[in-house]
């Protein structure tokens, strides 16, 4: 079976764990500063701070701006649930519009004719490894003195016209197992801001700048040096990872060729990593599922069932209609893009695509 998703774990992540292991210092140390450091880098901001996973990262960057209870924020229902649940977390209201159908993101004038006197934050997804429309969203920010907070969680190396994710706000990260490059669990938030920069690496560790001296209520969002030193080896090979994971996409592009599958859509002038490649299957798309898994390729769904219709949102009074997201909710499939892939499999996973025999449905092939 081609998987979907595959770590890419070499002798260097093997040896850098024995490393840490043998220092006997396994908390945050070197390891995490020298991610920071090279984190920051690669997304061209001053700062870079490292804790526990993507979730904490999106939470703690809206503590870090003093966003809470009375304020609104304002997403995609076309997320992992930690988007609209890291609003929910800091106490403030996650609102949600409809998507662009064309690229899975945020649409720049829904946006703003959702924003009221209560919102405080606009934050986009890079859903996919596909940059937002960074800059409309950029100007409506700056129009109504709103705060942007990416979730890059899948997006890390993407970038909207030459300027990298994460450098156009307060950029969050996660270095989970199956996002491009990993530590197992983590996270990391970028910015500009030696403010914002501050109080992150103070929320991350119960608030305390001196050791024992507590200044405001913070957290243990901390990262390890294990997985840092997982970290600093995943990103020494970031770009022959994504440069992988564009070829192949481009592959795709160029040999799967079937009449109710539609690839997906490259916005001119950003760099798309291509976390997943994703088209819209204009049929049925369980049976498509159950040939492709049939002829030994797996698949998986991000995501069957927007936020704001998750059954705890729904019992938190959302309830409206999102007819973009739910259309594609219904038809999307993840195919296996990931660095690890051979050429073989690659051409067997578009063979298997273009072999599909699917029923032709009226309301689904629109
Ligand atoms: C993975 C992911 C997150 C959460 O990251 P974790 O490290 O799993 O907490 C948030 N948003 C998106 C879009 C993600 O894909």
């Amino acid at each position: 079976m081609i998987s979907v998703a595959r770590p890419q774990i070499g002798p260097e992540e093997e040896e850098a764990v024995l490393a840490v292991l043998r220092s006997g210092m396994l908390a945050q140390g070197p390891e995490v500063a020298r991610l920071e450091a090279a984190f920051a880098a690669v997304c061209g901001v001053a700062h870079a701070i490292a804790v526990s996973n993507g979730t904490s990262a999106l939470f703690l960057a809206l503590r870090a701006h003093d966003i809470g209870p009375g304020d609104e924020v304002i997403t995609t229902p076309f997320s992992f649930i930690a988007t609209g649940n890291s609003i929910l977390m800091a106490g403030a209201r996650p609102v949600f519009v409809d998507i662009d159908e064309q690229t899975f993101n945020l649409d720049p004038e829904q946006v703003e004719a959702a924003i009221t006197p209560a919102t405080r934050a606009i934050m986009p997804v890079h859903l996919y490894g596909q940059p937002a429309a960074m800059d409309a969203l950029c100007a409506i920010a700056e129009r109504h003195g709103l705060v942007i907070i990416e979730d890059a969680a899948q997006a890390i190396g993407a970038q909207d016209q030459g300027r990298p994710v994460g450098s156009f706000g307060t950029g969050c990260f996660s270095l989970y197992a199956t996002k491009n490059i990993m530590s197992g669990e983590g996270g990391m938030i970028t910015t500009n801001d030696p403010q914002i920069a501050d109080r992150l690496r103070l929320l991350r560790s119960h608030g305390s700048r001196v050791r024992y001296y507590h200044d405001f209520l913070g957290y243990n969002f901390r990262m390890t040096d294990l997985q840092a030193a997982i970290g600093n080896a995943q990103l020494a090979k970031l770009e022959r990872f994504t440069e992988r994971r564009i070829a192949n996409a481009a592959f795709f592009d160029q040999t799967i060729r079937h009449p109710q599958v539609r690839k997906p859509f490259a916005r001119p002038g950003v760099r798309h990593v291509y976390h997943q490649y994703t088209v819209r299957i204009l049929g049925d798309r369980d049976e498509a599922m159950r040939q492709l898994r049939a002829a030994g390729v797996d698949t998986a769904v991000f995501y069957p069932l927007p936020i704001p219709h998750q059954p705890m949102y729904r019992a938190l009074g959302y309830d409206q209609s999102l007819p973009v997201t739910e259309r594609l909710s219904s038809q999307v499939l993840a195919l296996p893009v990931h660095p690890g892939l051979n050429n073989e499999e690659l051409a067997h996973i578009s063979e298997a695509v273009n072999a599909l025999s699917l029923e032709t449905s009226e309301v689904l092939s629109r």
